[in-house]
């Protein structure tokens, strides 16, 4: 018999679980919602979204403007500017952690820092900070941080991406301490992510199989996998029960899972049942 161990911290961050309800209340209201890119990276919240009516565009439409839903991991200012002067209103679901970053970037900029930005290029939330200050500087690595910080800056302010590797982080952080420049670091990483990778370090050394909840493009649920299959190779991510696999579990006796922040707690459930039905075999 094995035992299913879910992670205390997994599944809907509060930020995520508070757009995705605020979106599909905003669906309740009007048939005329929509919303730029998905709302996460998870199919199954997406499409539950979309079959409450709520439609995907790239671009704001001029004619017929309704509501335009901004999503948890927030925007470039230009996108507030354009929706207003095509008459949307506007409904604000950025998570009110990822607004505090904006906060520290610009207060970093208003006060003559060169704004660094430790995350990973072109992901939304990212560019969504940037787009706060003027030319910021993205940083995904410490063996970009030579190559990127020009010999010319002398005040470096740097924020963090929400859902950042806390280790990559610090790593980045010190190789940037080794320039010798003034520094002003403001540690943005969120608590639920702080949490989620607090348990995915101790529970696949608890574990003898791993399970990892969460779509392959979420960026979030990537980083738990890659840290937990560092751990314990018996590590394997999964997008729903149908994905179990009978072998992975041959000799176990604990099974962990855990999930992503976009994944959401109906699909967690299904793979827990998909394990213990397993067990029934
Ligand atoms: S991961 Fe953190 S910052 Fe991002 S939406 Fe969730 S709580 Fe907010």
């Amino acid at each position: 018999m094995k035992k299913i161990n879910v992670a205390k911290n997994s599944g809907f961050c509060f930020g995520v679980r508070m757009a995705v309800d605020k979106a599909l209340e905003e669906a309740e209201k009007s048939d005329n919602v929509i919303m730029l890119g998905d709302i996460v990276h998870n199919e199954h919240v997406v499409r539950k979204i979309d079959s409450s009516g709520v439609r995907v565009v790239d671009e704001l439409p001029a004619e017929n403007p309704g509501t335009l839903m901004l999503r948890a991991h927030g925007t470039v200012p230009e996108v507030y500017e354009e929706a207003n002067e095509k008459g949307y209103r506007i409904v604000d679901a950025t998570c009110p952690l990822v607004l505090e970053i904006h906060d520290n970037a610009r207060g970093l900029d208003k006060d003559g820092y060169k704004v660094v930005i430790i995350g990973d290029h072109g992901h939304d939330e990212v560019k969504g900070i940037a787009g706060q200050v003027k030319n910021p500087i993205i940083i995904s690595s410490p063996e970009e941080v030579e190559e990127k910080i020009p010999s010319r800056v002398r005040k470096i302010g740097v924020v963090v991406q929400s859902t950042q590797n806390i280790e990559n982080a610090q790593a980045i952080v010190q190789k940037l301490m080794t320039l010798g420049r003034e520094m002003k670091y403001y540690d943005t990483i969120c608590k639920p992510t702080k949490l989620y990778q607090a348990e995915i370090r101790t529970m696949p050394l608890e574990n003898d199989v791993m399970i990892i909840v969460g779509s392959f493009t979420s960026a979030n649920t990537k980083r738990l996998t890659e840290i937990s299959h560092s751990l314990n190779p018996k590590s394997y991510q999964v997008e729903n029960g149908s994905d179990i696999e009978k072998g992975w579990f041959d000799g176990a006796d604990t099974v962990g899972v855990t999930a992503g922040a976009s994944t959401p707690d109906w699909i967690i459930d299904e793979v827990v049942k998909a394990i213990e039905k397993l067990n029934g075999e």
